[in-house]
């Protein structure tokens, strides 16, 4: 199907209706000057044949004037020739006297004396005669026995008058077209400001779709155009963010996956070829053991992470105690720790209250915190862990390291799913994340305070049961 464009669209919604309504000002404006004009010629024409009316009525009403001779003197001294004529009609139904001198063919029809005769009092006509000129003329019927007169007329011409209206019109046309004109400009300025830079955009965003986040579109106002700009700019950053995370993720992936897998194969070959050393197939049995923890490990936590994503993350919550979790988590990290030159303190309240959740998440939650401050910390550091009541319906647990800490800029981030600050360390990026959202499903709170190279302090708020 073929698309309208947003021009097109403007054009027929808005300049239509405009042109419409100025079409509609110019024909309604047309119509009231000529209203007008023809009115006021009506009501002088009028006016003028009162007048003489009146006067003939005087003569007519006066027995020592004779009344011809006042017709005669009216019509031939009538001081408005230039602007209309003034007629009379005899009983042969023929014009007798004008003004102008001039008699009109006997043949020429006259309406308004026609209308006159039938209404017995006036008529009044506006149209073209014989000779094709427009006229107006009004005719008024003299009392019978007027010295052979029956009516006498006032006729001028509308020739002057429609040049006017004609001139007015034109007037109002060419202001209207103007308008026409400037809408049209500014019209056009305003959508091309719209159609060109969403067209950009579009342009653009398909870039996107198909993996090229390099372009950036040109802000070129403040605007909502510009804020969209903006927007779209800082989509793009994102998601070229993301994607290098996400490839990251993988590559960190399988480079965490292939290290115990490597071990793993190495023993293997190796008791495989001295199945009598005891003591290396001991040796072996137990790197074996250990690194498949660690695999499967690494495979739960993916497996959680992907639940995560998929909202399939579910919790199997009892009543629990906390100490109990985070004692055993911190007794499988203090030999490793130890073993790395890194000392772990751990200052154990003698009780708190109960805990309603998960045991194993949150124990998983507490491996993840202390594996890390264990990981981004250096020989003769130290990890301290305490646990206390924040206040009467909240447990503080804070892990603190004396490590390499995280800077400012990284910090905000470090809970985002494959965010790696550090690339130095093994690690997927996905650690806390993971670990965030079980605290927050728990209705707690994982906070995180560093200093670069000073250290970092892992918060967690649990609430207690009720
Ligand atoms: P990873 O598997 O990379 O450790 P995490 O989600 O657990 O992923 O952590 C995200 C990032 O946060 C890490 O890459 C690291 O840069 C930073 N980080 C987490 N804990 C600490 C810590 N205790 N000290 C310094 N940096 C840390």
């Amino acid at each position: 199907m073929r698309k309208v464009t947003i021009t097109q669209r403007w054009l027929i919604n808005n300049l239509g209706v405009i042109a419409a309504m100025l079409f509609a000002l110019v024909v309604a404006g047309s119509l009231f000057v000529r209203n007008y004009y023809y009115s006021s010629a009506k009501q002088y024409l009028t006016s003028r044949m009162n007048m003489v009316s009146n006067l003939l009525q005087r003569s007519y009403n006066d027995p020592s004037a004779s009344f011809s001779a006042e017709v005669r003197t009216i019509v031939e001294n009538w001081s408005e020739k230039d602007k209309m004529e003034l007629m009379v009609v005899n009983a042969q139904n023929s014009v007798d006297l004008t003004s102008s001198g001039f008699i009109p063919e006997s043949g020429d029809s006259m309406p308004d004396y026609t209308e006159a005769q039938s209404s017995g009092t006036s008529g009044y006509y506006t149209g073209r005669i014989s000779s094709g000129e427009k006229v107006m003329s009004v005719c008024l019927m003299l009392p019978q026995n007027s010295a052979g007169y029956t009516a006498i007329r006032m006729v001028t011409s509308m020739g002057e008058v429609d040049r006017h209206i004609f001139s007015i019109t034109a007037l109002l046309s060419a202001v209207c077209l103007l308008i026409l004109i400037l809408v049209v400009t500014s019209g056009i300025y305003f959508i091309k400001s719209i159609a060109i830079p969403v067209r950009q955009i579009g342009s653009t965003a398909r870039r996107y779709a198909m993996g090229d986040f390099s372009v950036r579109i040109t802000k070129k106002n403040d605007d909502e155009i510009g804020e969209l700009c903006d927007i779209v700019n800082h989509m793009a950053s994102e998601l070229a963010l993301s994607e290098s995370m996400k490839n990251e993720f993988i590559s960190s992936v399988s480079h965490e996956l292939r290290t115990p897998l490597t071990a793993i194969k190495g023993w293997a070959e190796t008791i495989g070829s001295m199945p009598d050393d005891a003591e290396t197939v001991a040796k072996g049995m137990r790197v074996i053991g250990s690194e498949s923890e660690r695999l499967s490990q690494m495979v739960e936590e993916l497996l959680d992470f992907s639940r995560m994503q998929n909202g399939r993350f579910t919790l199997n919550k009892s009543t629990m105690d906390i100490l109990a979790e985070l004692g055993d988590a911190v007794l499988i990290y203090t030999e490793k720790a130890r073993r790395e030159g890194i000392d772990v303190i751990y200052d154990e309240p003698d009780m708190l209250p109960f805990v309603y959740g998960d045991k194993n998440r949150l124990r998983q939650v507490f491996i993840n915190v202390i594996d890390n401050a264990i990981k981004y910390s250096d020989k003769g550091g130290i990890v301290s862990i305490q646990a206390l009541m924040s206040d009467a319906e909240h447990i503080e647990i804070d892990i603190s390291d004396t490590g390499c800490g995280i800077s400012p800029k990284d910090l905000p981030k470090v809970k985002t799913k494959f965010y790696k600050a550090n690339h130095t360390r093994r690690g997927s990026g996905i650690g806390l994340a993971v670990a965030d959202e079980i605290i927050e499903m728990h209705g707690g709170k994982l906070e995180i305070y560093s200093e670069q190279g000073k250290g970092t302090t892992v918060t967690i708020i649990l609430p207690v049961q009720k």
